[in-house]
Formats: C-alpha cells, structure tokens, sequence
C-alpha cells in the first residue's frame, strides 16, 4: 500500500504490541484498517498512557506541516476511492479521513494523539459520576452510623 499523501510504501508498525497498522515513514501519517481504530480505542481506554510514549516522536512541527501541504482529498490505498475528510464520532474535533468504501481510515501525523485525548476525555465523563456514586454510598453509610449511635 502507498502513502495517500505522498506515495511512499507504508511499513507495518505495532502499536501497543498487539495492533499492526500501517505507517508512512516519510509524513508518518497511520492507515488503520476496518476494525483497527475501534481495538485501538480499547486499548486506549483500557490501557491508558501507553500510546503516547511510543509515539512521542511523532508529534512536532511535522504536524503542522502536514496539514499544510495537503493537496486535494487523499485516495484510499486500498480501493483507490476519493476519501472523505470528516469528524471522527461526536464531537471530539478530529477530522479523519475515511474511505466511503469502508477499507479503513487515515491519520495524519498527530491525529493519533488528538483521538487518544479525546478517549480519555469521554472516560473522564463516565468516572466523575461513579466517583459521585461512590462518594454519596460513603456520606450516606456514615449518617446511618450516626443515627443507630444515636438511638
Ligand atoms: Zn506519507
Ligand atoms: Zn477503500
């Protein structure tokens, strides 16, 4: 497979040791197969912290660059379909590129790490309330001692 924005022959990378996507090794932009990204972000949410040390040197003023030189939509390696640029889920502010296929999508250079924040931030949600939960299951098993003390 080539590189959608300049060419270059993608390389196999392991990310987290377990999920093999596909590198370019000149604008280090990901293309993740069907399915990759969705065990991606499991691995994100389960494993948090990981992923961005092993791609620490991905992020840089290559980023800002990338974006720069964009020259028209990218085609999917795969299928050689044009690829759309869109939001990746609600609202989390990361514009990806999907093959309208289904073949996968691309990331260029920095979005990984976007994503990754936006995973963390959606997990964020769900613990501020369990935190609650367990703090008012905590206040409300103290007043119960205090009243039976009490009486
Ligand atoms: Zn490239
Ligand atoms: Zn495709």
């Amino acid at each position: 497979m080539k590189c959608p924005r300049d060419a270059t022959t993608l390389q196999p990378f392991m990310v987290e040791g377990r999920i093999e996507v596909d590198r370019c090794s000149s604008c280090r932009g990901l293309w993740l197969d069907k399915g990759e990204l969705e065990q991606l972000q499991e691995t994100i949410e389960r494993d948090h912290g990981n992923l961005t040390d092993v791609l620490k040197d991905t992020v840089g003023a290559s980023f800002d660059q990338v974006r720069q030189e964009r020259q028209g939509p990218a085609r999917c390696p795969r299928c050689d379909a044009e690829m759309e640029t869109r939001e990746y889920g609600y609202n989390s502010q990361v514009m990806i590129d999907a093959c309208p296929e289904g073949c996968g999508v691309w990331l260029d250079n920095g979005e990984l790490e976007r994503l990754e924040a936006f995973y963390e931030a959606g997990r964020e949600e769900i613990t501020i309330p369990l935190r609650w939960r367990v703090w008012a299951g905590v206040l409300s098993a103290f007043h119960k001692g205090k009243k039976s003390t009490k009486s």
